[in-house]
């Protein structure tokens, strides 16, 4: 089968990563892979007949690569897959980065819009923002006339499947070509333009389409593609910001994008530690808002809080729908409360800058997702978008969340904003109302009755990662919200023991949200250190609940408090874990908080490190990851950074094993083009072999790669745990902590209407909260204890196994090795 793959509408991040995975796994497939230029203006103008002739430059093109490579076959240890070798090169991926360049090298692009490539034409392409293939709004695609030119050019060039990444009107536009397709190739055939063994043979268009767009604004998928890096760079301007303000003491109002949408202001809101935002879903209640907004301020001040950061969504409107403009709000908090205000518009920085790790790493799993449901494509089945829901990547017909996605539009328009809220979905909402806690002052009349009111102990241990000071801050103003009181227990247990606990105030966390490391301070002590010292001060401090937040330490800490329940009345109150390890390894949760930082940064390295590898063209690095003896980094960080080879604990490393990889790596450098030849990454995690360590896996490949590649190696090491949190991990971390209080008041109400006993906590009060499959789920300790391997610190499950394939696979090692 021949399938093109477009990128169309507003430019996004992860359109590479899309493109690179759809290439590469159509290849894999068997597939003839061609990319369209400019969107679907470039399916309308096709390759025009002179630039045909240069065309066959291409082909030759791809013909010398071939012959590159059969050349210094001899190099090779055996010969690899036919097909792959064969489709390693055709367009050329330097030719095609060139975009519209009118010549490199000696060929041109010009005037060809569809272009056959190869798997070696989209290499590094992940790491790049914006679409290297081009985007375009066409006109001419609109009308059935534009639609015809296209469909001539694909079946020209026997192209019979489209997979297209793009926003809303994108895929409208794609599900239209598809159900015209048959009367347009007819019209094509009557009208004497294609010859009815072409008619025959495309009888059917294939067809896929993916979400390309910043703002989130797709029904029936949690995250389009681009979205979380929009988060990025917004979360980056604001942390810039929240310095500067405070400094003057000034007011800032930050206009970000989202006509129709407001995930991209709630997001930034909660990750950024803003004050107020302003949505086009959910205007203010309160009317007029200016002074409802005025007086919330006015309040902040009083308590000495020196800068107030507001958010507003390009599409921000009142309850009648009046828009609320950035500038408008700078002049009300200029006149009446005489702040000084600026207006900052971020634009086009938003949609630009490196895809962060899980616009890598979704885009990837999807385009491979859609080349499979190009293949499983029939004539009758609908035409797929491809999204990804509860974890899971997914296919629901595309005009049916087009569909739910204008009715959203339609709901906001007819000022239905409850509904338009809730047809967001769980997620938007749940948002909405953590940034809601954690940002306003509240007064008397939020709080819990008295007798509902708690002491929270709030401890952080095991080592540091990104997103327990969000999670700290979110804790402590939710409590003071209702009425709780929030105490900082320093320097884990021990400091428990030393008394190092005091209570936290809602203007002393404000600047927490982007820091990086433990405020508190932690270390790896447990309560069993000495457990009735440990229930002496939960006696002394009157805790009425607890929140852990840690890593593996975290979980064990609180297993030893409710096994300690036995002879301790102070324990029995309910207790929560809030997984937070770079590792991820915390039994029973497919996410801890730090794990997305820590893929961040190790993406960051890699590609700083991979641009040196590339620099010095035949170079392998082998790269040590931190995580313990749970692989799910470098796993992950292999996908993210297209990393040849990786090693993890659960596999571990045989010399079998090393023996094929060196066997690979010297195949796959064989068939480099000479003079061309890249770097290449291989992450290791730094518990994968006692013996096979990172120093002896770099000696031997320097000395088993010969004349075709040398090896240097590189360590992370800590780098992943600090840094400044990712925006996904703040925004995981303020909504997880307000419902762990939920859970502590849940219980906690429980106890007190039976009369405070303090002997019979039952297990379901001592519990880690986890995410599984995008569900939130309570497990008590004990049950965690079951699915853990506490000698290797991890679960017994690695829900990731299947990812470790399918970066090895995307590094082509099976074909390589002639294993598929
Ligand atoms: P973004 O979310 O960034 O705006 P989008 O895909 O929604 O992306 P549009 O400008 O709406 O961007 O659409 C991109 C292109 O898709 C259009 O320029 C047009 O070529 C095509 N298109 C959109 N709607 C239709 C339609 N109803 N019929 C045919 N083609 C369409």
């Amino acid at each position: 089968m021949k399938i093109a793959v477009a990128t169309s509408g507003g430019d996004s991040a992860g359109m590479n990563a899309v493109v690179r995975a759809v290439v590469r796994s159509g290849i894999l497939k068997g597939c003839e892979m061609w990319v369209v230029r400019e969107g679907y203006e470039g399916l309308v103008r096709g390759n025009s007949q002179a630039v045909q002739n240069e065309g066959d430059l291409i082909n030759v093109a791809a013909q010398s690569a071939a012959m590159d490579g059969a050349a210094i076959m001899k190099d090779a240890d055996h010969v690899p897959d036919q097909n792959l070798t064969h489709n390693l090169r055709f367009g050329d991926g330097e030719l095609l980065k060139d975009g519209t360049a009118e010549s490199v090298g000696g060929r041109t692009l010009k005037g060809r819009y569809i272009v056959r490539v190869g798997w070696d034409d989209v290499r590094g392409w992940y790491s790049q923002g914006g679409t290297l293939i081009g985007t375009a709004r066409s006109a001419s695609f609109r009308a059935r006339e534009g639609r015809l030119a296209a469909a001539h050019n694909l079946v020209k060039e026997g192209i019979n499947a489209l997979i297209v990444c793009g926003g809303d009107g994108s895929l409208t536009g794609a599900d239209i070509f598809r159900s015209e397709w048959p009367s347009l190739i007819q019209e094509l055939r009557d009208e004497g333009t294609i010859s009815e063994e072409q008619l025959q043979s495309h009888t059917h268009l294939r067809l896929c389409g993916l979400v390309g767009s910043i703002d989130n604004d797709m029904s029936l998928t949690d995250l389009t593609i681009g979205a979380p890096t929009a988060v990025h760079r917004i979360s980056e301007a604001i942390d810039n910001i929240n310095s500067t303000a405070y400094s003057h003491s000034r007011a800032f109002i930050v206009e970000v994008m989202g006509r129709d949408c407001g995930w991209l202001a709630i997001l930034a809101g909660v990750a950024g530690g803003a004050d107020f935002i302003f949505i086009p879903e959910r205007p203010p209640k309160v009317n007029p808002w200016e002074d409802d907004l005025c007086a919330e301020i006015k309040k902040h001040r009083a308590l000495g809080k020196r800068k107030t950061i507001i958010i507003v969504a390009e599409g921000a409107q009142d309850l009648d729908l009046k828009p609320i403009r950035a500038e408008y709000i700078k002049d009300v908090l200029t006149e009446r409360l005489g702040l000084d205000t600026r207006v900052t518009t971020l634009g086009h920085t938003q949609r630009g800058g490196p895809p962060c790790a899980m616009d890598r790493i979704l885009p990837t799993l999807q385009g491979v997702e859609a080349v499979e449901a190009i293949l499983e494509s029939k004539p009758g089945t609908p035409t797929y978008m491809i999204g990804i829901q509860e974890n899971k990547i997914t296919r629901v017909p595309l005009m049916q969340a087009v569909e739910a996605t204008r009715n959203v539009a339609r709901l906001i328009k007819s000022k239905d904003f409850d509904n338009a809220l809730a047809a967001r979905g769980s997620d938007f909402l749940g948002y909405y109302e953590a940034f809601g806690s954690v940002s306003s002052l509240f007064d008397e009349s939020s709080k819990l009755p008295l007798e509902l009111r708690m002491r929270i102990g709030i401890i952080h241990t095991g080592a540091p990662a990104g997103g327990m000071n969000t999670a700290t801050r979110a804790i402590a103003r939710y409590c003071i919200r209702q009425g709780h009181i929030p105490l900082a227990i320093h320097n884990g247990f021990r400091g428990l023991l030393d008394g190092n606990v005091n209570e936290l105030n809602w203007l002393s966390v404000d600047a927490w949200s982007p820091r990086g490391g433990s405020e508190l301070g932690t270390n790896r002590c447990l309560p069993s250190m000495d457990i009735g010292a440990v229930a002496a001060q939960f006696q002394a401090y009157d805790f009425h609940g607890l929140v852990i937040i840690g890593g593996f330490e975290g979980f064990q800490s609180l297993l030893q408090l409710e096994q300690g329940r036995k002879h301790y009345p102070a324990f029995h109150i309910p207790m929560t874990h809030l997984p937070a390890t770079i590792s991820n390894n915390v039994p029973m949760t497919e996410y801890s908080l730090g794990s997305d930082t820590s893929l961040n940064t190790l993406v960051t390295a890699c590609d700083a490190i991979k641009q040196s590898a590339s620099a010095s063209r035949d170079r392998v690095f082998v790269i040590e990851t931190q995580g313990g003896r749970c692989g799910y980094i470098a796993t992950m960080g292999a996908l993210a950074t297209g990393a040849t080879l990786v090693y993890t604990p659960e596999d571990g490393i045989s010399l079998d094993m090393l023996r094929q990889d060196v066997k690979f790596l010297r195949t796959r450098y064989a068939f480099d083009v000479k003079g061309k030849r890249e770097g290449r990454i291989i992450i290791r995690n730094e518990a994968s072999s006692d013996i096979y360590s990172t120093p002896v896996l770099t000696k031997m490949f320097e000395e088993e790669g010969g004349h075709l590649f040398d090896a240097r190696s590189a360590s992370l090491g800590h780098t992943l745990q600090g840094g400044v949190p990712s925006p996904m991990d703040r925004v995981h971390a303020v909504r997880l902590s307000i419902k762990c209080m939920q859970f502590l008041e849940v219980h906690h109400r429980e106890s007190v209407a039976q009369g405070h006993k303090r002997n019979n906590a039952d297990g379901d009060t001592a519990a880690v909260i986890t995410i599984q499959s995008s569900s939130l789920k309570w497990v008590p300790v004990q049950e965690v204890y079951r699915h853990a391997d506490m000698k290797n610190r991890r679960g017994n499950d690695t829900w990731w196994a299947g990812i470790k394939k399918l970066a090895e696979n995307l590094g082509a090692k099976p074909q390589f090795l002639g294993l598929h």
